[in-house]
């Protein structure tokens, strides 16, 4: 870890809700480092919603688990309200590419999963997974297990999992990534209503420009391997946004011309 400089004591001192400050990270693999990320700096807001895009291998997946606090940076540091990341936190819920539910379990002990490793009541437990099927309209499908569900409805119960424990911020890694166009743009309706409804912080990342401009508020662009922050993008549009709008189409032009 890098010792505390002055630009750490900046980021503690301010109130975003997340503050990325000077992040790097070196993977020492034996053979050949590999610099992933460098001198990564932005801040979120309360209730924004971010994406990170970037090409692929620029460290977008890192940047995700050093956020996350599953990795450790070799610089910089994240600071959560004024609090260094140290790990990882209910204060985070996370969804993923690939799914991650328990095929084990059924729909409804997928999303009580994180609500079991806390302090609550067995009763307050299904009242919270019932309201977070209803929030990803899978109400239906509580008892059945996943190799039963489309690829859209497992991700909508990792997005019912992530947010059963009412975190503060939802991360996700490329989420939709493994879904077929229609369905994709479906779940950032969805999307769009529960993060309307629930009012979180969110951090999303995406490879996808179109999905960034669909989605976001502001779009961080990072450069090519080691990523870094090519341009801070606000997209400042009305939602429901559409991709054929003449000024839907000038941000993704921009953000592309950013990454080319
Ligand atoms: P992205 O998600 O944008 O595709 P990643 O964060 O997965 O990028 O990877 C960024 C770079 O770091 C790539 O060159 C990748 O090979 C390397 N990398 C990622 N994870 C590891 C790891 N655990 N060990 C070594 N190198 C890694
Ligand atoms: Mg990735």
């Amino acid at each position: 870890m890098a010792s505390v400089n002055d630009s750490d004591a900046s980021a503690e001192e301010s109130t975003a809700t997340v503050a990325v400050d000077g992040i790097g990270k070196r993977y020492e693999t034996g053979r050949q480092d590999v610099q992933a990320i460098a001198d990564v700096s932005f801040a979120v807001e309360d209730g924004e919603f971010v994406c990170i895009v970037g090409p692929s291998g620029c460290g977008k997946t890192t940047l995700f688990r050093i956020i996350a606090g599953l990795e450790d940076p070799t610089a910089g540091g994240v600071f959560l309200g004024g609090d260094r990341v140290e790990g990882p936190g209910t204060d985070r819920g996370m969804v993923f590419q690939e799914y991650g539910l328990f095929p084990w379990r059924t729909v409804s002990e997928n999303v009580a999963f994180g609500l079991e490793q806390q302090d609550v009541s067995e009763a307050e437990r299904e009242t919270r997974v019932a309201e977070m099927l209803d929030l990803v309209g899978l109400s239906e499908f509580a008892d059945a297990y996943p190799k039963e569900l489309s690829g859209g409805m497992k991700q909508r119960v990792g997005i019912a999992r992530a947010l059963a424990v009412d975190p503060e911020i939802l991360l996700m890694d490329e989420p939709f990534g493994s879904v077929d166009a229609q369905t994709r743009n479906m779940l950032h309706d969805e999307l769009l209503d529960v993060w309307a409804e629930t009012e979180k912080t969110v951090l999303f990342v995406t490879h996808d420009v179109e999905e960034a401009v669909k989605l976001a508020d502001r779009i961080v662009v990072l450069s090519e391997g080691p990523g870094s922050v090519r341009e801070i993008v606000d997209v400042g549009l009305d939602r429901p946004r559409t991709r054929t709008d003449e000024a839907f189409v000038e941000h993704a032009e921009h953000v592309l011309d950013l990454l080319h």
